[in-house]
């Protein structure tokens, strides 16, 4: 699929309050994340994408007081990828001396919120490494904004999927998607039990995590609920609740 590209034009960007440096080549790609809380809502309306780009380019001009935009492309939910500085222009989201390295891209995950990057988000990001390659000189690269560079920055999910090679999401099987939430919350103490807890014991177990599928969930599974949330990436309260119980089927395993 061609990459689809929102222009600044359409986007409403500001222009640059300057002129950019030139970049002739780099050695890749740096993946980001925005740091902060990204709604969750943004995944059902793209009109938040754009207010969202635009709100970031306003904070990096007027409170870093950069030319525009710090980053090279955004890619939202939706597998749609804004036009940042763009190709040959230096970026500025990468840290001092790390801008002429790698182009930078952002995934329009936070770090509250929505914190787990879509499969369409993944695929953008790579639409937008792959239109680099193919027309902007970029290297092989695929790294991170904490590599090289003290920051939490792209966050756990997005880090791990760099970490794994930065794969097209559903490459071989295609993903499971989650049997429908139980409409109730499973939590401890005390302990739940019931047809729903087992089911959730058993997709843990797929996923690797020891436990035993006894339809009782007490404090060995709410242990393994609260390691399998710091692994997503989302807050860890130990209680099944509807996202961790989608993730449990849906997050790309470890
Ligand atoms: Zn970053
Ligand atoms: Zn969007």
């Amino acid at each position: 699929m061609a990459i689809d590209l929102v222009l600044r034009r359409d986007w409403l960007a500001r222009a640059p309050r300057g002129d950019y440096t030139q970049l002739d080549s780099t050695q890749g790609v740096k993946v980001h994340y925005t740091g902060g809380l990204v709604s969750p809502g943004i995944v059902d309306d793209h009109g938040e994408c754009v207010a969202l780009v635009r709100s970031i380019q306003g904070y990096h001009m007027d409170g870093n007081g950069w030319i525009d935009i710090g980053y090279s492309y955004v890619s939202c939910p939706h597998r749609k990828v804004f036009e940042g500085r763009g190709l040959y222009h230096l970026p500025a989201a990468n840290g001092p001396g790390l801008n002429a390295g790698h182009y930078a891209v952002l995934g329009l995950v936070g770090n509250a919120g929505l914190v787990q990057p879509p499969d369409r988000m993944l695929h953008g990001i790579l639409d937008a490494v792959e239109y680099l390659r193919d027309h902007g000189r970029a290297g092989k690269e695929i790294k991170g904004h904490r590599d090289g560079y003290a920051t939490d920055c792209p966050g756990e999910p997005l880090y791990a999927w760099v970490r794994r090679g930065a794969p097209r999401p559903g490459g071989g099987t295609p993903e499971p998607s989650a049997p429908p939430f139980p409409g109730r919350l499973l939590t401890y103490p005390p302990v739940t039990r019931g047809q729903d807890v087992r089911t959730w014991q058993g997709r843990m177990r797929e996923r690797g995590f020891e436990l035993a599928v006894d339809g009782a969930y007490g404090p060995e599974s709410r242990g393994v609920c609260v390691r399998f949330q710091r692994e997503q990436g989302v807050a860890d309260d130990g209680i099944v609740g509807p996202v961790t119980w989608r993730l449990a089927w849906e997050a790309p395993a470890g």
